[in-house]
């Protein structure tokens, strides 16, 4: 029922008009019949129950190639088989197979760095998190100068360099979190840009030969706080086997006050610096520091999958619209202060597990199976860099040129009904026009991203297919929560980021609501329903920075 209406509480004819509710999603809006019994499967239940199982302390936290690694995608085979779905993998299995190389680095309690104030000893886990950049025995740096590079941005579309060619080659590199975020025409201002993210500063130093690259962590430049670096950097580290590709030997992250600390000791100012580094003109200051630091590295090479169900489509079965949502959390690594050292990944990502498997469920429902075909990727390793989604991208089960649109599902809304939903990717293709439509039926709005500083189109696997030019839709919780006051929604996204996100006690609790989550993945189901119907494919916007990849796609399959 229409929010406004309650308030209204009054039934004139026009009033009737204006509050009897949405007319049902029919072919009207490119559905077939039966969309809306279809819709009306996916529950709370429907939701809960595969969202509690997968969370389950039993899952172990689900990191790649562990028991509960096996048990979550035996959970995933059977369920999908339950659903009655196909299996959507290579050679009719329902398993893609992923190598990945965990590296468990040795890291010493004490980083040390001479300046010319003397050595500064910065300790583990507190000041300093360090990593390997290569998968062999040992990372080595061995006296090697600190240089800072801003940014560490290269970016010609925007007239920006950061490192005015100068050579870094065997230099350890100390960089800035996040890109220029003061002006909308330089790095589209406050959206962070793929220029912003770690793994861009880390790719970007290993181009210039570096031998290592340290990060300086502040919560605003990072978008979480250090415990999330701290969490998420500690134990075995996984990654797709590297290809002969340029490596730094060792990656890392200061704190804020190690950070200033190490640099007031060089004889420098860290706000000056990096004030510096906000112009245009900026070239990279040598620190007169050098450092060393050796890891000891254990690896190993072990298997982890994706798991995939297929739905055949009609007439246009060729062509695939394909769900993700990523099954790995951080598995058990160091305990939080109740001791609990199981990060169970409820909301990140069992939400969106349960999301997908809702979503089969009322694709099943249908009378007649929708025109295209309907992939559930269920992919691995994403913690890790977005390993499963990187692999499929690289490895497609289909052809990339027949994808018509991926829908991902990372997180989920545990705070209650919305009168809107957050597209994270708002503006970059014809995909938010159909989430429009159907979001009005729903009697909401859409917005773009709403904590667009946190470059969440770059941290999830929609990324990997956008990059061989699939459209994606990436689906939000909105902030607008009903009946609850302005601001409220933000309030507990970013206390459940600053409480929860990555740390064991990301679990199901009963002040999670359900209400919201229903809303959220049945519009999830109507948009790729409506994909799947549709005469054409969803394009993106002109000029968009996946569009080139697209086109390539498409000429691959025609
Ligand atoms: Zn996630």
């Amino acid at each position: 029922m229409n929010r406004l209406c309650l308030a209204l509480g009054t039934m004139t004819a026009l009033a009737w008009v204006a509050c009897s509710p949405p007319p049902p999603a029919t072919e009207a809006d490119g559905l077939p019949a039966g969309a809306e019994q279809a819709a009306a499967v996916i529950t709370r239940a429907t939701l809960e129950t595969p969202i509690r199982e997968f969370s389950d302390d039993r899952f172990e936290g689900r990191a790649p190639a562990t028991r509960g690694d096996v048990m979550a995608r035996d959970y995933l085979v059977s369920a999908m088989t339950d659903l009655g779905l196909e299996p959507g993998g290579p050679e009719g299995r329902w398993q893609q197979a992923v190598g990945v190389v965990g590296v468990t680095a040795q890291v010493p309690a004490k980083w040390s760095f001479t300046t010319e104030d003397g050595p500064v000893e910065l300790s583990n886990l507190d000041e300093f998190i360090a990593f390997s950049g290569v998968q062999e025995a040992a990372s080595v740096i061995d006296n090697a100068e600190v240089v800072f590079v801003g940014y560490g941005i290269e970016a010609p579309e925007y007239g920006w360099d950061d490192f005015k060619g100068t050579d870094l080659t065997g230099k350890v590199l100390l960089m800035m979190n996040n890109d220029p975020d003061w002006d909308p025409e330089l790095f589209a201002g406050k959206t962070r840009l793929y220029y912003g993210r770690w793994t861009y500063k880390y790719e970007s130093a290993a181009r210039r030969g570096a031998v290592g690259a340290i990060i300086i962590h502040t919560t605003p430049s990072a978008g979480y706080p250090w415990q999330v670096v701290r969490a998420s950097w500690t134990g075995e580290q996984f990654e797709l086997p590297a290809e002969g590709e340029q490596r730094i030997q060792v990656g890392g992250w200061l704190s804020e006050k190690a950070a200033e600390q190490l640099v007031t000791a060089s004889g420098h100012d860290l706000g000056a610096l990096i004030e510096s580094a906000k112009s245009p003109d900026f070239t990279p200051v040598p620190l007169a520091i050098t450092t060393s630091l050796r890891l000891e590295n254990q690896l190993n090479r072990v298997d982890t999958a994706n798991v995939l169900g297929l739905l055949p489509g009609g007439d246009l079965a060729d062509e695939f619209v394909v769900y993700t949502a990523h099954h790995d959390h951080y598995g058990i690594g160091e305990p939080d202060a109740e001791g609990d050292n199981i990060y169970n990944g409820a909301l990140d990502n069992a939400g969106g597990v349960g999301h997908l498997l809702a979503i089969a469920k009322a694709f099943k429902e249908l009378p007649q199976p929708p025109r295209r075909s309907i992939l559930f990727l269920f992919v691995a390793g994403e913690e890790q860099g977005l390993l499963g989604s990187k692999y499929w991208a690289a490895h497609p089960t289909v052809p990339p040129g027949k994808v018509a649109a991926n829908l991902n599902f990372d997180g989920a809304n545990i705070w209650g009904k919305t009168r809107d939903v957050t597209l994270v990717g708002y503006g970059k293709s014809s995909l938010d026009a159909v989430a429009e439509r159907f979001a009005a039926r729903q009697d909401r709005t859409v917005k773009p991203d709403q904590f667009p500083d946190k470059g969440y189109y770059y941290r999830s696997d929609q990324f990997s297919l956008a990059k061989i030019g699939i459209p994606a839709l990436y689906f939000d919780a909105g902030t607008d929560f009903v009946g609850r006051p302005e601001g409220w929604g933000k309030e507990q996204i970013d206390r459940w980021t600053e409480t929860h996100y990555h740390q064991p006690s990301d679990e199901v609790t009963d002040e999670w609501s359900w209400e919201g989550m229903v809303e959220d993945a049945q519009l999830g189901f109507f948009c790729g329903l409506a994909v799947a119907q549709a005469d054409g494919l969803p394009t993106w916007t002109p000029g968009d920075e996946f569009e080139a990849a697209r086109l390539q796609a498409l000429a691959t399959v025609r």
